[in-house]
Protein backbone atom coordinates (compact mmCIF):
# COMPACT_ATOMS: atom_id res chain seq x y z
CA UNK A 1 0.00 0.00 0.00
CA UNK A 2 1.46 3.41 -0.82
CA UNK A 3 1.77 6.03 1.80
CA UNK A 4 -1.18 8.43 1.29
CA UNK A 5 0.18 11.77 -0.94
CA UNK A 6 0.66 14.68 1.55
CA UNK A 7 -2.27 17.80 2.22
CA UNK A 8 -0.06 21.02 1.03
CA UNK A 9 -1.01 24.17 3.39
CA UNK A 10 -0.90 27.56 1.52
CA UNK A 11 -1.86 29.88 5.02
CA UNK A 12 0.04 28.90 7.87
CA UNK A 13 -0.50 31.13 11.19
CA UNK A 14 2.21 30.44 14.14
CA UNK A 15 2.53 31.37 17.56
CA UNK A 16 -0.77 32.32 19.06
CA UNK A 17 -0.61 32.31 22.99
CA UNK A 18 -3.95 31.63 23.13
CA UNK A 19 -5.80 30.37 19.53
CA UNK A 20 -10.00 30.39 20.45
CA UNK A 21 -11.73 27.92 18.81
CA UNK A 22 -14.69 28.41 19.91
CA UNK A 23 -15.50 24.10 18.83
CA UNK A 24 -16.82 22.52 21.37
CA UNK A 25 -20.26 23.31 23.85
CA UNK A 26 -19.37 25.65 26.32
CA UNK A 27 -15.78 26.80 26.74
CA UNK A 28 -13.85 28.99 24.27
CA UNK A 29 -11.67 25.82 23.03
CA UNK A 30 -8.58 27.35 23.85
CA UNK A 31 -5.69 25.99 22.67
CA UNK A 32 -2.43 27.37 24.40
CA UNK A 33 0.66 28.29 21.91
CA UNK A 34 -1.81 27.04 18.91
CA UNK A 35 -1.15 27.37 15.14
CA UNK A 36 -3.27 26.61 12.74
CA UNK A 37 -3.18 25.45 8.66
CA UNK A 38 -5.11 25.99 6.02
CA UNK A 39 -5.46 25.44 2.03
CA UNK A 40 -7.89 27.30 -0.58
CA UNK A 41 -9.59 29.13 2.36
CA UNK A 42 -10.31 26.56 4.42
CA UNK A 43 -8.63 25.38 7.83
CA UNK A 44 -6.64 22.17 7.54
CA UNK A 45 -5.54 21.59 10.77
CA UNK A 46 -5.45 23.36 14.54
CA UNK A 47 -3.03 22.44 17.03
CA UNK A 48 -0.41 23.16 19.50
CA UNK A 49 2.52 25.11 17.71
CA UNK A 50 5.04 21.92 18.56
CA UNK A 51 3.62 19.88 16.52
CA UNK A 52 2.47 21.58 13.55
CA UNK A 53 5.23 19.35 11.86
CA UNK A 54 3.57 16.26 12.92
CA UNK A 55 0.34 17.59 11.36
CA UNK A 56 -1.97 15.20 9.38
CA UNK A 57 -5.71 15.27 7.54
CA UNK A 58 -7.22 11.63 8.49
CA UNK A 59 -4.06 9.95 7.49
CA UNK A 60 -2.71 12.25 5.06
CA UNK A 61 0.28 14.52 6.29
CA UNK A 62 -0.09 18.16 6.15
CA UNK A 63 3.12 20.02 4.16
CA UNK A 64 3.47 23.62 4.01
CA UNK A 65 3.64 25.09 0.70
CA UNK A 66 7.73 26.85 0.22
CA UNK A 67 5.09 30.11 -0.69
CA UNK A 68 2.77 29.74 1.75
CA UNK A 69 1.22 32.38 3.71
CA UNK A 70 2.70 32.72 6.93
CA UNK A 71 1.24 34.72 9.73
CA UNK A 72 3.52 34.96 13.01
CA UNK A 73 0.87 35.61 15.72
CA UNK A 74 3.98 36.35 18.41
CA UNK A 75 2.75 35.78 21.42
CA UNK A 76 -0.82 37.70 20.85
CA UNK A 77 -4.39 35.95 21.38
CA UNK A 78 -6.43 34.71 18.08
CA UNK A 79 -10.02 33.59 17.74
CA UNK A 80 -12.59 33.36 14.78
CA UNK A 81 -13.32 37.05 13.44
CA UNK A 82 -16.22 38.24 14.41
CA UNK A 83 -19.78 37.89 12.85
CA UNK A 84 -21.88 40.61 12.81
CA UNK A 85 -25.86 39.38 12.13
CA UNK A 86 -27.48 42.93 12.55
CA UNK A 87 -26.57 45.95 10.51
CA UNK A 88 -27.73 48.17 8.04
CA UNK A 89 -25.07 48.79 6.41
CA UNK A 90 -26.70 50.92 3.34
CA UNK A 91 -27.58 54.28 3.71
CA UNK A 92 -27.06 58.04 2.79
CA UNK A 93 -27.20 60.87 4.45
CA UNK A 94 -26.05 61.69 8.36
CA UNK A 95 -28.28 62.02 11.43
CA UNK A 96 -25.70 63.77 13.98
CA UNK A 97 -27.53 66.49 14.43
CA UNK A 98 -30.10 64.42 15.67
CA UNK A 99 -28.48 62.58 17.75
CA UNK A 100 -27.55 65.83 19.64
CA UNK A 101 -30.40 67.25 19.73
CA UNK A 102 -31.65 63.72 21.60
CA UNK A 103 -28.92 63.86 23.86
CA UNK A 104 -30.27 67.50 24.92
CA UNK A 105 -33.32 65.69 25.44
CA UNK A 106 -36.07 65.60 22.20
CA UNK A 107 -37.52 62.74 22.01
CA UNK A 108 -37.66 61.53 18.91
CA UNK A 109 -41.40 61.19 17.81
CA UNK A 110 -40.47 65.05 17.92
CA UNK A 111 -38.04 64.56 15.68
CA UNK A 112 -40.01 62.46 13.45
CA UNK A 113 -42.86 64.77 13.36
CA UNK A 114 -40.20 67.51 12.28
CA UNK A 115 -39.74 65.59 9.42
CA UNK A 116 -36.43 63.83 10.68
CA UNK A 117 -35.40 60.41 11.92
CA UNK A 118 -35.90 57.67 9.51
CA UNK A 119 -38.17 59.34 6.89
CA UNK A 120 -35.03 61.70 6.14
CA UNK A 121 -32.62 58.75 5.44
CA UNK A 122 -34.92 57.12 3.17
CA UNK A 123 -35.24 60.28 1.57
CA UNK A 124 -31.60 60.90 1.45
CA UNK A 125 -31.25 56.92 0.31
CA UNK A 126 -33.67 57.18 -2.33
CA UNK A 127 -31.47 60.41 -3.81
CA UNK A 128 -28.38 58.85 -3.89
CA UNK A 129 -26.73 57.04 -7.23
CA UNK A 130 -26.10 53.72 -7.22
CA UNK A 131 -22.05 54.57 -7.01
CA UNK A 132 -22.39 56.62 -4.19
CA UNK A 133 -24.43 53.75 -2.16
CA UNK A 134 -21.60 51.55 -2.91
CA UNK A 135 -18.77 53.77 -2.23
CA UNK A 136 -20.33 54.32 1.50
CA UNK A 137 -20.93 50.99 1.67
CA UNK A 138 -17.09 49.92 0.67
CA UNK A 139 -15.79 52.84 3.47
CA UNK A 140 -17.87 51.41 5.78
CA UNK A 141 -17.05 47.63 5.41
CA UNK A 142 -13.62 48.81 5.66
CA UNK A 143 -14.35 50.16 9.33
CA UNK A 144 -15.96 46.47 10.13
CA UNK A 145 -13.10 44.33 9.02
CA UNK A 146 -10.52 47.19 10.74
CA UNK A 147 -12.34 46.15 13.50
CA UNK A 148 -12.09 42.56 13.46
CA UNK A 149 -15.59 41.77 11.57
CA UNK A 150 -15.32 39.05 9.06
CA UNK A 151 -18.70 38.44 8.25
CA UNK A 152 -21.33 41.11 8.31
CA UNK A 153 -25.35 40.99 7.54
CA UNK A 154 -26.78 43.42 5.95
CA UNK A 155 -30.58 44.69 5.97
CA UNK A 156 -31.72 46.94 2.94
CA UNK A 157 -35.03 49.16 4.61
CA UNK A 158 -34.07 52.41 3.71
CA UNK A 159 -35.50 52.40 0.28
CA UNK A 160 -39.31 51.13 0.63
CA UNK A 161 -39.89 50.78 -2.98
CA UNK A 162 -38.85 48.05 -4.92
CA UNK A 163 -36.80 49.91 -7.33
CA UNK A 164 -34.66 52.04 -3.85
CA UNK A 165 -34.72 48.35 -1.98
CA UNK A 166 -32.85 46.31 -4.98
CA UNK A 167 -29.91 49.39 -5.85
CA UNK A 168 -29.58 48.93 -1.51
CA UNK A 169 -29.00 45.30 -1.99
CA UNK A 170 -26.93 45.89 -4.74
CA UNK A 171 -24.67 48.37 -3.00
CA UNK A 172 -24.54 45.92 -0.24
CA UNK A 173 -23.17 43.31 -2.61
CA UNK A 174 -20.38 45.90 -3.69
CA UNK A 175 -16.55 44.09 -4.38
CA UNK A 176 -15.15 43.79 -0.65
CA UNK A 177 -13.40 40.73 1.31
CA UNK A 178 -15.52 40.91 3.74
CA UNK A 179 -18.23 38.62 3.69
CA UNK A 180 -21.83 39.54 3.31
CA UNK A 181 -25.23 37.78 3.74
CA UNK A 182 -28.06 39.83 2.61
CA UNK A 183 -31.09 40.49 4.04
CA UNK A 184 -34.53 42.20 2.54
CA UNK A 185 -36.14 44.28 5.54
CA UNK A 186 -38.73 46.19 3.40
CA UNK A 187 -41.51 45.85 6.39
CA UNK A 188 -38.92 48.34 7.95
CA UNK A 189 -41.31 50.83 8.55
CA UNK A 190 -44.35 52.72 6.70
CA UNK A 191 -43.34 55.30 4.12
CA UNK A 192 -44.12 58.14 4.11
CA UNK A 193 -46.67 57.58 0.63
CA UNK A 194 -48.51 55.25 2.27
CA UNK A 195 -49.26 57.10 5.68
CA UNK A 196 -52.54 55.32 7.24
CA UNK A 197 -51.94 52.43 5.00
CA UNK A 198 -49.86 50.11 6.19
CA UNK A 199 -52.13 46.94 4.92
CA UNK A 200 -51.34 48.45 1.40
CA UNK A 201 -48.08 48.61 1.94
CA UNK A 202 -47.60 45.35 3.67
CA UNK A 203 -49.42 44.04 0.12
CA UNK A 204 -46.97 45.55 -1.62
CA UNK A 205 -44.06 44.29 0.06
CA UNK A 206 -45.99 40.78 -0.09
CA UNK A 207 -46.61 40.78 -3.49
CA UNK A 208 -44.10 42.89 -5.70
CA UNK A 209 -40.94 43.38 -3.72
CA UNK A 210 -40.98 40.16 -2.14
CA UNK A 211 -41.23 37.87 -5.55
CA UNK A 212 -38.90 40.36 -7.07
CA UNK A 213 -35.71 39.90 -4.68
CA UNK A 214 -36.04 36.24 -4.22
CA UNK A 215 -32.80 35.23 -4.93
CA UNK A 216 -30.60 38.88 -4.15
CA UNK A 217 -31.45 38.40 -0.40
CA UNK A 218 -30.93 35.26 1.42
CA UNK A 219 -33.30 36.37 4.64
CA UNK A 220 -36.10 38.31 4.70
CA UNK A 221 -37.04 40.61 7.93
CA UNK A 222 -39.55 42.36 9.26
CA UNK A 223 -40.13 45.43 12.15
CA UNK A 224 -42.26 43.85 14.75
CA UNK A 225 -42.97 46.98 17.07
CA UNK A 226 -44.95 49.78 18.56
CA UNK A 227 -45.24 52.42 15.14
CA UNK A 228 -43.85 49.63 13.01
CA UNK A 229 -45.66 46.45 11.81
CA UNK A 230 -48.35 44.05 14.02
CA UNK A 231 -48.02 40.98 14.14
CA UNK A 232 -50.55 40.21 11.91
CA UNK A 233 -48.90 42.25 9.31
CA UNK A 234 -45.41 40.87 10.20
CA UNK A 235 -46.80 36.87 9.84
CA UNK A 236 -47.69 37.87 6.35
CA UNK A 237 -44.63 39.10 5.55
CA UNK A 238 -42.83 35.90 7.25
CA UNK A 239 -45.38 33.32 5.82
CA UNK A 240 -45.04 34.92 2.19
CA UNK A 241 -41.17 35.00 2.25
CA UNK A 242 -41.13 31.63 3.57
CA UNK A 243 -43.42 30.07 0.96
CA UNK A 244 -40.87 32.06 -1.73
CA UNK A 245 -37.65 30.09 -0.27
CA UNK A 246 -36.31 33.29 1.76
CA UNK A 247 -35.10 32.27 5.65
CA UNK A 248 -36.51 34.56 8.39
CA UNK A 249 -35.64 36.93 10.81
CA UNK A 250 -37.85 39.42 12.86
CA UNK A 251 -37.19 42.59 14.74
CA UNK A 252 -38.89 41.75 18.14
CA UNK A 253 -39.78 43.31 21.19
CA UNK A 254 -37.36 46.08 21.17
CA UNK A 255 -39.62 49.04 21.89
CA UNK A 256 -42.31 47.56 23.87
CA UNK A 257 -43.70 43.68 24.45
CA UNK A 258 -44.87 43.58 20.63
CA UNK A 259 -46.07 39.90 20.20
CA UNK A 260 -42.99 39.76 17.80
CA UNK A 261 -40.97 36.53 19.87
CA UNK A 262 -43.85 34.64 19.92
CA UNK A 263 -44.59 34.89 16.37
CA UNK A 264 -40.77 34.06 15.86
CA UNK A 265 -41.27 31.05 17.49
CA UNK A 266 -44.37 30.42 15.47
CA UNK A 267 -42.69 31.04 12.25
CA UNK A 268 -40.07 29.35 12.73
CA UNK A 269 -37.54 32.22 12.10
CA UNK A 270 -33.72 31.51 12.74
CA UNK A 271 -33.35 34.66 14.59
CA UNK A 272 -35.47 36.82 16.96
CA UNK A 273 -33.02 40.78 17.17
CA UNK A 274 -33.64 43.06 19.82
CA UNK A 275 -35.76 41.26 22.21
CA UNK A 276 -35.50 43.98 25.27
CA UNK A 277 -38.54 43.44 26.93
CA UNK A 278 -39.03 39.54 26.68
CA UNK A 279 -40.38 37.55 29.25
CA UNK A 280 -39.66 33.97 30.80
CA UNK A 281 -42.66 32.89 28.73
CA UNK A 282 -41.51 34.34 25.25
CA UNK A 283 -37.86 33.21 26.03
CA UNK A 284 -38.77 29.40 26.52
CA UNK A 285 -40.99 29.61 23.46
CA UNK A 286 -37.82 30.78 21.44
CA UNK A 287 -35.99 28.08 22.88
CA UNK A 288 -38.55 25.19 22.45
CA UNK A 289 -38.59 26.66 18.76
CA UNK A 290 -34.82 26.31 18.53
CA UNK A 291 -35.09 30.61 17.47
CA UNK A 292 -31.74 32.28 18.10
CA UNK A 293 -31.73 34.98 19.87
CA UNK A 294 -29.58 38.17 18.64
CA UNK A 295 -28.77 41.19 21.31
CA UNK A 296 -27.81 44.67 20.34
CA UNK A 297 -26.58 46.44 23.35
CA UNK A 298 -25.43 49.00 20.87
CA UNK A 299 -28.55 50.34 20.51
CA UNK A 300 -29.62 50.13 24.07
CA UNK A 301 -26.70 52.38 24.96
CA UNK A 302 -27.19 55.23 22.05
CA UNK A 303 -30.96 55.39 23.31
CA UNK A 304 -30.25 55.27 27.28
CA UNK A 305 -32.66 52.78 27.40
CA UNK A 306 -32.99 48.91 28.48
CA UNK A 307 -30.90 46.37 28.11
CA UNK A 308 -32.17 43.15 26.88
CA UNK A 309 -32.27 40.04 29.34
CA UNK A 310 -29.64 38.22 27.42
CA UNK A 311 -28.57 36.76 31.10
CA UNK A 312 -31.63 35.10 31.21
CA UNK A 313 -31.07 33.81 27.80
CA UNK A 314 -28.07 32.20 28.15
CA UNK A 315 -29.33 30.72 31.34
CA UNK A 316 -32.41 29.63 29.30
CA UNK A 317 -30.38 27.67 26.88
CA UNK A 318 -30.98 30.15 23.72
CA UNK A 319 -28.44 30.16 21.84
CA UNK A 320 -27.33 33.87 21.59
CA UNK A 321 -25.60 36.19 19.15
CA UNK A 322 -24.17 39.74 19.22
CA UNK A 323 -24.23 42.06 16.58
CA UNK A 324 -23.83 46.14 16.79
CA UNK A 325 -27.05 46.86 14.86
CA UNK A 326 -25.00 49.68 12.64
CA UNK A 327 -27.42 52.04 11.90
CA UNK A 328 -27.68 56.20 11.30
CA UNK A 329 -30.47 56.49 14.08
CA UNK A 330 -30.05 53.79 16.57
CA UNK A 331 -25.94 52.65 16.70
CA UNK A 332 -24.15 54.26 14.93
CA UNK A 333 -21.23 52.04 15.31
CA UNK A 334 -19.13 49.19 13.14
CA UNK A 335 -17.36 47.58 16.23
CA UNK A 336 -18.01 44.54 17.60
CA UNK A 337 -15.37 44.73 20.22
CA UNK A 338 -18.16 47.55 21.37
CA UNK A 339 -20.60 45.24 21.77
CA UNK A 340 -18.44 42.89 23.41
CA UNK A 341 -17.26 45.31 26.16
CA UNK A 342 -21.31 46.49 27.08
CA UNK A 343 -22.50 42.78 26.96
CA UNK A 344 -20.43 42.18 29.71
CA UNK A 345 -20.65 45.67 31.88
CA UNK A 346 -24.81 45.87 31.09
CA UNK A 347 -26.06 42.61 30.04
CA UNK A 348 -23.72 40.94 33.32
CA UNK A 349 -22.22 37.81 30.45
CA UNK A 350 -19.29 36.55 30.91
CA UNK A 351 -16.41 37.02 28.75
CA UNK A 352 -16.45 34.16 27.44
CA UNK A 353 -20.33 34.21 26.41
CA UNK A 354 -20.27 37.52 24.82
CA UNK A 355 -17.19 36.20 22.76
CA UNK A 356 -18.95 32.84 21.52
CA UNK A 357 -21.86 35.41 21.00
CA UNK A 358 -19.90 37.47 18.81
CA UNK A 359 -18.63 34.77 16.75
CA UNK A 360 -20.79 31.19 16.66
CA UNK A 361 -23.21 32.72 17.80
CA UNK A 362 -23.30 35.10 14.94
CA UNK A 363 -22.50 32.42 12.77
CA UNK A 364 -25.95 30.36 13.89
CA UNK A 365 -28.02 33.71 13.60
CA UNK A 366 -27.06 33.92 10.16
CA UNK A 367 -27.46 29.68 9.43
CA UNK A 368 -23.49 29.62 8.80
CA UNK A 369 -22.66 27.88 11.76
CA UNK A 370 -21.11 24.66 9.45
CA UNK A 371 -18.36 27.12 8.13
CA UNK A 372 -18.19 30.44 10.13
CA UNK A 373 -17.87 31.73 13.59
CA UNK A 374 -15.30 29.15 14.76
CA UNK A 375 -11.82 27.71 13.82
CA UNK A 376 -11.75 23.52 12.99
CA UNK A 377 -10.91 21.37 9.96
CA UNK A 378 -13.12 22.41 7.55
CA UNK A 379 -14.20 25.61 8.22
CA UNK A 380 -13.33 29.04 6.70
CA UNK A 381 -9.72 30.63 7.45
CA UNK A 382 -11.01 33.62 9.11
CA UNK A 383 -9.46 34.83 11.79
CA UNK A 384 -8.22 37.95 14.07
CA UNK A 385 -5.20 38.53 15.57
CA UNK A 386 -5.50 40.87 18.91
CA UNK A 387 -2.88 43.41 20.09
CA UNK A 388 -3.01 41.39 23.09
CA UNK A 389 -2.19 37.90 24.97
CA UNK A 390 -5.41 37.14 26.50
CA UNK A 391 -8.80 37.17 25.34
CA UNK A 392 -9.77 38.91 28.56
CA UNK A 393 -8.38 42.16 27.38
CA UNK A 394 -11.83 42.51 25.18
CA UNK A 395 -14.38 44.08 27.27
CA UNK A 396 -11.44 45.33 29.59
CA UNK A 397 -9.23 48.03 27.45
CA UNK A 398 -12.22 49.33 26.02
CA UNK A 399 -12.90 52.43 23.21
CA UNK A 400 -10.13 51.48 21.46
CA UNK A 401 -9.25 49.23 18.70
CA UNK A 402 -7.47 45.82 19.89
CA UNK A 403 -7.35 44.36 16.08
CA UNK A 404 -4.01 43.79 14.71
CA UNK A 405 -4.50 41.55 12.57
CA UNK A 406 -7.16 40.36 10.25
CA UNK A 407 -7.39 37.08 8.05
CA UNK A 408 -10.56 36.18 5.83
CA UNK A 409 -10.62 32.73 3.59
CA UNK A 410 -6.77 32.57 3.99
CA UNK A 411 -6.15 35.88 3.06
CA UNK A 412 -4.37 38.44 5.40
CA UNK A 413 -7.06 41.67 5.14
CA UNK A 414 -5.42 43.76 8.26
CA UNK A 415 -2.07 43.55 9.03
CA UNK A 416 -0.30 45.80 12.02
CA UNK A 417 -3.38 47.31 12.65
CA UNK A 418 -3.68 48.53 8.72
CA UNK A 419 -6.28 47.61 5.81
CA UNK A 420 -4.87 45.78 3.15
CA UNK A 421 -3.58 47.76 0.15
CA UNK A 422 -7.02 47.74 -2.25
CA UNK A 423 -5.19 47.30 -5.45
CA UNK A 424 -4.13 44.00 -4.62
CA UNK A 425 -8.05 43.31 -4.77
CA UNK A 426 -8.57 44.79 -7.76
ZN1 LIG B 1 -32.21 46.50 13.07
Amino acid sequence: MSDPKPLVCDFVLRHARELLTMNGDDALGIVDGGALLARDGRIVWVGHDGDVGRAADDDAPVQIADDAIVVDAAGACVLPGFVDAHTHTVFAGSRADEYEERLQGRSYEEILAAGGGINRTVAATRDASPQTLADLTRRRLDAFVRHGTTTVEIKSGYGLDLESERRILAAAAVAHPVRRVLTFLGAHFVPEEFDDRADEFIDLVCEEMLPALRGVAEFVDVFCDVGAFTVEQSRRVLVRGSELGYATKIHADELARSGGAMLAAEVGCVSADHLVHATWEEITALKQAGVVAVALPGTSFSLGGGYAPARDFIDAGLTLALATDFNPGTSYCENMQMAIALACQQMRLTVAEALRAATSGGAAALGRAHELGSLAPGKACDLIVLAAETHAELPYHFGVNLVDGVVIGGRPIVVDGLPWRREADE
